[in-house]
């Protein structure tokens, strides 16, 4: 597309924008807000949702379980309805569980079961530091030594991010070695969305197990997890999928695990299949895909947060028109960034992100030559909030559901501006 750098050409990429209502589903803070990569805005219905299930529980105490327009025993099914197009999945594929954190450490439970030679995992270098922390004590739980065990892929000198090849070449190597290949879907720092099906079909090739976490990639870019094969996945939805601090996490699970009974798994009662967990009889029977995986009672509120947000998703249409405009969104805020380095005179703010749309989301990261934390800080001054990531990258995320391609014209006005004083 041909951009222009003024102000009546966002606006106008605004109006022809079919997802620009979204925007007023939301409560916007009183700044340009480019941190949906961290914490996604508030839907203006959560209050409400909140408020029903408050109302609930004052009308029918712990009746609430089975009474009501949505029961709580049941409540998750009407979130893995919503949840499974946003990932590609099937609805028994999925469901809604606990924190991210804890869902990465139950799925290794399953999915990392070392044997003998079989032992190691492969990882990307620079993965968010709760997922390293993780693995290594997966790893050590399980008698090994992380620095044996742990194989992370790293970017060439002078590179920011990974080459598929490497990643393929470095599942080859480990090969009959490798128990686990366990990949961010898009990296939290240089926002690099990897080659999922490469990755997973390497994996394969070699026996090993494929499992992804999504943080920062489910509610972002599209995704085929069942067409993909991948054997399970994790998210949290607090991200790009807007459920509020803390918010309840979503794990995957491919339906050709179903069934298997090796998978060693942490069993709680409300995995325990549904038609006969109140008869409460000794010896644990799942039930069936995903939801067998669940430990405790439905955390409802958090639910209902990201059942109202599902909904927000639903209304826009899923991932395709998200995905359609976070394309032009992000690529305008390339062109903006450019433009702010042409009129600097040389390349002052360098994007590690790829350029190229099927390695990237929404996000942009960007090294500044010089001065990148008085950058940021006086970006928040003037009521521009990204993000800083230690030790030099600032992070912008235009986030589609209601960022606006004004917000990022807004933000490279102000990035030239305080050029002029900074530099
Ligand atoms: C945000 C993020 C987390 C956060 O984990 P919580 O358990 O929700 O605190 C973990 N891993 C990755 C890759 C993330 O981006």
């Amino acid at each position: 597309m041909n951009f222009e750098n003024n102000l009546s050409f966002a606006q106008s990429l605004d109006l022809q924008d079919p997802l620009r209502k979204m925007r007023d589903e939301y409560l916007l803070p009183p700044f340009i807000y480019l941190c949906g990569n961290s914490l996604g805005l508030q839907p203006k219905v959560a209050k409400e949702v909140l408020n029903v299930q408050l109302t609930n529980w004052q009308n029918f105490a712990v009746e609430g379980w089975f009474e009501g327009e949505s029961p709580w025993m049941f409540y998750h099914k009407e979130l893995k309805k919503l949840m499974a197009p946003i990932v590609g999945a099937k609805p028994t594929e999925v469901c809604p569980m606990n924190t991210l954190t804890v869902n990465l450490h139950l799925l290794m439970v399953s999915f990392y079961q070392p044997k003998l030679n079989r032992f190691k995992i492969i990882m990307e270098a620079g993965a968010f530091p709760s997922d390293q922390y993780a693995i290594e004590s997966q790893v050590r739980f399980h008698g090994y030594d992380p620095r044996e065990a742990i194989i992370e892929v790293k970017p060439r000198d002078g590179e920011y991010t990974l080459r598929t090849e490497d990643i393929v070449t470095a599942i080859e190597t480990h090969g009959s070695e490798l128990a686990l290949v366990l990949f961010g879907g898009v990296n939290y720092f240089t926002g690099q969305w990897f080659d999922m099906p490469a990755i997973t079909n390497a994996g394969h090739q070699v026996g090993a197990m494929v499992g992804f976490d999504l943080a920062h990639a489910a509610g972002n870019v599209p995704l085929a997890l069942h067409d993909w094969n991948i054997d399970f996945a994790c998210w949290c939805s607090y991200k790009y999928q807007n459920a509020g601090p803390g918010g309840i996490s979503g794990i995957f699970v491919h339906e050709k695990h179903f069934n298997d009974v090796t998978l060693n798994r942490f069993a709680g009662w409300w995995g325990y299949k549904e038609s006969t967990r109140f008869k409460m009889e000794k010896g644990f029977v799942p039930e069936p895909g995903a939801d067998g995986w669940q430990l405790s009672c439905t955390q409802v509120m958090p639910m209902a947060l990201y059942h109202a947000s599902l909904q927000l998703f639903e209304k826009a249409g899923f991932m395709e028109p998200l995905r359609s405009k976070s394309k032009i969104l992000t690529e305008y805020l390339y062109f903006i960034i450019n433009e702010v380095n042409i009129e600097i005179g040389y390349e002052h703010f360098k994007i590690i992100t790829p350029k190229n749309e099927a390695d990237r989301g929404a996000q942009v990261s960007i090294i500044a030559k010089s001065d990148g934390k008085e950058f940021f800080d006086k970006l928040v001054e003037n009521h521009v909030l990204g993000d800083w990531r230690e030790p030099n990258v600032i992070r912008l995320s235009p986030v589609p559901m209601y960022n606006s391609f004004e917000d990022i014209y807004k933000t490279g006005e102000l990035l030239l501006t305080l050029s002029k004083s900074i530099l």
